[in-house]
C-alpha cells in the first residue's frame, strides 16, 4: 500500500514517471519505519528518498542540513510543487522562526529543515518532543566523519536523535564514503540497524584527466580555451591566495571568472554563487568552501589546479561536473610540489599520531590515483569497493601511458640522495638534487663542491622533466620523504633500501604528451 502512495506521490507532486535506481526500495523501507543508510552520487535523487516518506508518513520530516545557505532555495523549490516546506535557521528573524515553530506543533508543514547546532539546542529539542516526526533526515552525513574533508563537530551530536526517538526512522545520506566512513557514520550515527542502500558510485559521463603540472595557469588556460570556451566549470584551488590569482589571471583573458573562499565578505561570496548559478558560463574559482549542495546541473568541467587532500574529497568536487548526465569534465594538474606540499601540511597538523597516519594513508591514496597507468576511473571505484573493467572515458584508457623500468633512474637518485646525506651530513631540495644528477654546474654546486660527489652528472641520460617525475613518483611511494624541518628537504626511507640493494624493482609511468585539445567531448 505504502509502495501506491510512494509512486503516487512521485508521479502526482514531483510529475517523475518512475522511480530512479534504488530509490523505490529505500522509499519503502523508511515508509516502512526502518532506518537506512544512503550512498548515491551526486545527481542520482537522494532527495526524493526522504521528501516522499515524509509526505506519505504522518507528521513532519525534520531535515538536518549544514547548508543554510541553501535552505532558503529548497524551501521555494518544495513549494512551488505544493510541498508545505519551512526551515529553521539563523538567518530568519525571531517573528519568522515563531510562525515556523508554530507551523510544525500544528501539523501544517510536511518538511522542516533544520542545521545541526541549531536542533541540538534546549529550545529546538523541546519543540521537536511535542509534534509529531515522520522521520529525521541527515543530508551530507559524511560531516559526521571526523577523518573527512567536510567533518562538522555539530554532527556528532546527532547520536541524540536515536537516544530521544529510537521509533522515528532516521535516514542518512551522503554522496561520498568509502567502507570505512561509512562504518564510521553508522557508528556515530548510532544506525547499527539501519540498512545500508549503496548506489554505483560511477559517473561515466565525466572524463577523469590528471595531467602533470608544468605551469598550472596557463595549462588551465588552455584547457578552457580548447575543450570549455563558454561552459560553466568550477576551479578549485588550495589556498585563498591562489584563488584570488587564479581568477584574476583567466578574467585577464577574457573569461568570465568569479573567486569564492571563506575569507570573502558573506555578501560576495552569495552574490558570486548566485551569478555562477544563473549565468550561463561563469566559472568559479574556489577553495572548497565552495560547492557542496550547489545543484547547477550543467556544471561542465571541474578543474583542480592543486592536488585534493583525499580521493574522498576529489570524488566529491569532481562529482558537481555533469549532474545533468552530459559529457563533463574531471581535470587535474599535479606536481612534485603537491606530495612535497601535503606531507608537509601532514606533518605540521595538530592531530595526534593516529589522525596523522590517517591523513597519510588518504593521501598516499590519492597519490596512487595520480600516478596510475591504469584506468583511472577503476582506481576511483575500487577505492569505493566497487569494480570495473575499464572505463574508455578516461586518460589513461584514451591514451594509455607508457610504463618503464625505472629501476636504474631510482637507484641513481636515491643513491644522491644517500650520498648527501651520509658523506656529507647534507639535506637538500629537490632542485638542487637534480642539478647534481645532471651534472650541472650552478653556483650552488659549485660553492658546496658537489661536483666531486661520486654520483655527479650521473642522470644525464634524462631530462629535468623526467627527474622530477621519478622524484615525485618516488615520493609518491613512499621510498623518499620530505622532512618539514629541513624546508622540504628529501630523505630516505626504510623502503629505500630495497631498492638501493637491488632487490626491487619499480615500474614508473612515462609522461606522454597529451594535446588538450579532444579531452572531452562538446556536449551536444
Ligand atoms: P542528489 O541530491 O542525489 O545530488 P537530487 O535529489 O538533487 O540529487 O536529484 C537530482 C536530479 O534528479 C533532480 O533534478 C531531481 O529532480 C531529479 N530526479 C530525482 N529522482 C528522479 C526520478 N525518479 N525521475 C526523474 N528525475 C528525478
Ligand atoms: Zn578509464
Amino acid at each position: 500500500m505504502s509502495e501506491h502512495s510512494a509512486l503516487d506521490v512521485l508521479q502526482r507532486v514531483f510529475g517523475y514517471e518512475s522511480f530512479r535506481g534504488e530509490q523505490a526500495a529505500i522509499i519503502d523501507h523508511v515508509v516502512s519505519g526502518g532506518d537506512a543508510l544512503v550512498l548515491m552520487p551526486t545527481g542520482g535523487g537522494k532527495s526524493l528518498c526522504y521528501q516522499i516518506p515524509a509526505l506519505v508518513r504522518p507528521g513532519v520530516g525534520v531535515v538536518l542540513s549544514p547548508l543554510i545557505a541553501l535552505m532558503q532555495d529548497q524551501v521555494d523549490a518544495l513549494t512551488e510543487l505544493g510541498v508545505r516546506a519551512a526551515f529553521l535557521n539563523s538567518t530568519q528573524d525571531w517573528q519568522r522562526g515563531r510562525e515556523v515553530e508554530q507551523a510544525f506543533l500544528k501539523g501544517e508543514i510536511d518538511l522542516l529543515y533544520v542545521a545541526p547546532e541549531r536542533l541540538l539546542t534546549d529550545r529546538c529539542l523541546d519543540l521537536l518532543s511535542r509534534g509529531r516526526i515522520a522521520l529525521f533526515a541527515i543530508d551530507e552525513a559524511h560531516c559526521v566523519s571526523q577523518w573527512g574533508h567536510d567533518f562538522r563537530p555539530e554532527y556528532l551530536g546527532l547520536s541524540i536523535l536515536h537516544e530521544r526517538w529510537p521509533d522515528i526512522p532516521r535516514i542518512a545520506l551522503t554522496a561520498t564514503a568509502t567502507e570505512f566512513t561509512r562504518r564510521e557514520i553508522a557508528q556515530r550515527l548510532a544506525l547499527d540497524d539501519a540498512e545500508h542502500f549503496v548506489s554505483s558510485f560511477d559517473r561515466p559521463n565525466i572524463r577523469y584527466q590528471i595531467v602533470e603540472k608544468q605551469d598550472a595557469r596557463k595549462q588551465l588556460l588552455r584547457l578552457i580555451q580548447q575543450d570549455h570556451a563558454g561552459d560553466a566549470g568550477i576551479v578549485y584551488c588550495l589556498s585563498r591566495n591562489k584563488v584570488e590569482e587564479t581568477a584574476e589571471f583567466l578574467c585577464a583573458h577574457g573569461i568570465t571568472a568569479l573567486a569564492y573562499h571563506a575569507g570573502l565578505s558573506a555578501t560576495l561570496r552569495s552574490q558570486n554563487q548566485a551569478r555562477f548559478l544563473r549565468e550561463d558560463s561563469v566559472v568559479m574559482v574556489a577553495t572548497i568552501a565552495f560547492g557542496m549542495g550547489i545543484d547547477k546541473p550543467d556544471v561542465r568541467f571541474v578543474a583542480h589546479v592543486d592536488m585534493p587532500k583525499s580521493i574522498e574529497g576529489y570524488y566529491q568536487e569532481t562529482g558537481r561536473a555533469g549532474r545533468d548526465g552530459l559529457a563533463a569534465s574531471a581535470w587535474l594538474a599535479y606536481g612534485l610540489q603537491d606530495v612535497v606540499q601535503q606531507r608537509r601540511m601532514i606533518d605540521e597538523s595538530s592531530g595526534d599520531e593516529v589522525f596523522r597516519r590517517r591523513l597519510g594513508q588518504q593521501l598516499d591514496a590519492m597519490l596512487s590515483l595520480c600516478e596510475a597507468i591504469g584506468c583511472r576511473r577503476q582506481r576511483l571505484l575500487q577505492y569505493f569497493g566497487q569494480t570495473i573493467e575499464f572505463c574508455g572515458n578516461c586518460d589513461n584508457c584514451l591514451m594509455p601511458p607508457d610504463a618503464w623500468d625505472g629501476t636504474v633512474a631510482a637507484q641513481k637518485l636515491l643513491s644522491a640522495v644517500f650520498r648527501l646525506m651520509n658523506e656529507r651530513g647534507q639535506r637538500y631540495g629537490a632542485g638542487h638534487l637534480i642539478d647534481i644528477l645532471r651534472g650541472k654546474q650552478t653556483p650552488r654546486v659549485l660553492e658546496q663542491d658537489h661536483a666531486s660527489l661520486s654520483v655527479f652528472g650521473i642522470g644525464q641520460d634524462l631530462s629535468e622533466q623526467n627527474w622530477r617525475s621519478v622524484l615525485r613518483q618516488l615520493l609518491a611511494q613512499g621510498f623518499l620523504m620530505v622532512d618539514h624541518e629541513g624546508y622540504g628537504t628529501l630523505a630516505l626511507t626504510d623502503s629505500a633500501r630495497k631498492v638501493l640493494k637491488g632487490e626491487q624493482t619499480l615500474l614508473l609511468r612515462r609522461e606522454v604528451a597529451r594535446p588538450a585539445k579532444g579531452s572531452a567531448p562538446r556536449p551536444k
